[in-house]
């Protein structure tokens, strides 16, 4: 049986837009691939609210994570980290050998403005990371506190993993001064997973030239090359399935739904999710005022099985998440992101409710 993803990835994938995914082949070469390209740069400009160039990777978003921190450190980064995703990030440098720093806050909690500005103002780096959304822990970052204290420290460069928020949320790239902006496709846009995408500003091009082992996949100056010099191409072949659905799916979230109307309708499922958690006797994990808009993580407080309740409502077709690494039984996640209809997810509330009373 099909079931109905309330999971935070990969989601539910409109059936026009699968559709779009068997269109015929074209040649990553030919001008109906430039064509392709450069429509859905300027499409996502406008989602990203930037003038950035933008970059597609043919791997899932951890790709641009390590590429972004890789090919742009020329001397330490620092990792504000709020979860698992944050995490990865700092896993990322020390693996890649990247001089880097990790401040972790508990989980739960966000990053602060004021910890962000005590770590820039050493003068030690030259990147910073912050998780927007952590979806591990049902966390949504003060991304506006943060980019106000950035504008102190504008020549540190600002990477920011929006994986699981872009599409839902609305993130003005330029107005927060964002460096590079990553996001995958299977979360809040929409579509399967294999495609992620970022914006790169011209201060971290400059930038990455420093960089002496930027690698050769995941290196942003060399997808930027291509992009510029064969315009609108990319180094190797792209995933060019996902590309004909990409652009489709721009359409209809700038001109079907409409933005504002798209970050409504994630706001009001986050709310709705927030009242079923009051009503029925759980907590919101994440600190008040903190919780995301695309994934509510809820405290387990009365200690119910959660393999049980996902494998009882499973029976009827719908899945959600549990919590993630340690708090597997300690919380479970509910994701309401992309083209999740509010009528569907009152319809998951009312069987969770009546399903978590006979266990
Ligand atoms: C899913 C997710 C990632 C990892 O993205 P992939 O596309 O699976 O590589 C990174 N960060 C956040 C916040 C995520 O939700």
């Amino acid at each position: 049986m099909n079931k109905k993803l309330f999971i935070p990835g990969p989601v539910d994938v409109r059936p026009k837009i699968l559709e779009a995914m068997s269109t015929p082949m074209i040649g990553h070469r030919s001008k109906d691939a430039t064509k392709l390209q450069k429509s859905i740069s300027e499409k996502i400009q406008k989602l990203f609210y930037t003038k950035n160039p933008i970059l597609l990777s043919t791997s899932s978003g951890t790709g641009l994570m390590e590429g972004s921190i890789r090919s742009l450190t020329a001397k330490k980064a620092v990792v504000f980290s709020v979860g698992a995703f944050g995490d990865r990030w700092y896993q990322i440098a020390k693996s890649n050998n990247i001089p880097v720093d990790y401040v972790p806050s508990e989980w739960g909690k966000p990053t602060l403005p004021e910890t962000v500005d005590k770590y820039l103002s050493t003068g030690k780096y030259d990147v910073f990371t912050i998780t927007h959304n952590e979806t591990s822990t049902g966390l949504m970052n003060p991304i506006k506190e943060i980019a106000e204290v950035r504008k102190k420290y504008p020549d540190v460069l600002w990477l920011v993993d929006a994986v699981s928020s872009m599409g839902g949320v609305k993130i003005e790239v330029d107005k927060l001064g964002i460096d590079v902006c990553i996001t995958s496709t299977q979360k809040a846009i929409g579509l399967p997973p294999g495609l992620s995408i970022c914006s790169i500003s011209e201060k971290a091009l400059e930038h990455g030239k420093l960089v002496k082992n930027r690698g050769t996949y995941f290196d942003l100056l060399t997808l930027y090359k291509y992009v510029v010099k064969k315009p609108f191409q990319y180094p190797s072949t792209p995933t060019i399935p996902h590309m004909f659905a990409l652009d489709k799916q721009l359409d209809y979230i700038l001109n079907e739904e409409g933005q504002e109307n798209r970050y409504a309708r994630h706001l009001k499922m986050a709310k709705i999710t927030r009242q079923w958690v009051k009503d029925n006797g759980f907590e919101m994990f994440p600190e008040a005022e903190y919780e995301s808009n695309t994934v509510s993580a809820i405290k387990n407080t009365k200690g119910i099985s959660v393999a049980e309740l996902n494998k009882k409502i499973g029976e009827v077709g719908y899945v959600i998440s549990n919590g993630y690494g340690d708090l597997k039984e300690k919380t479970f996640r509910i994701a309401h992101m992309a083209d999740r209809k509010i009528s569907e997810l009152e319809k998951l509330l009312s069987i969770l409710t009546e399903t978590i009373k006979k266990l």
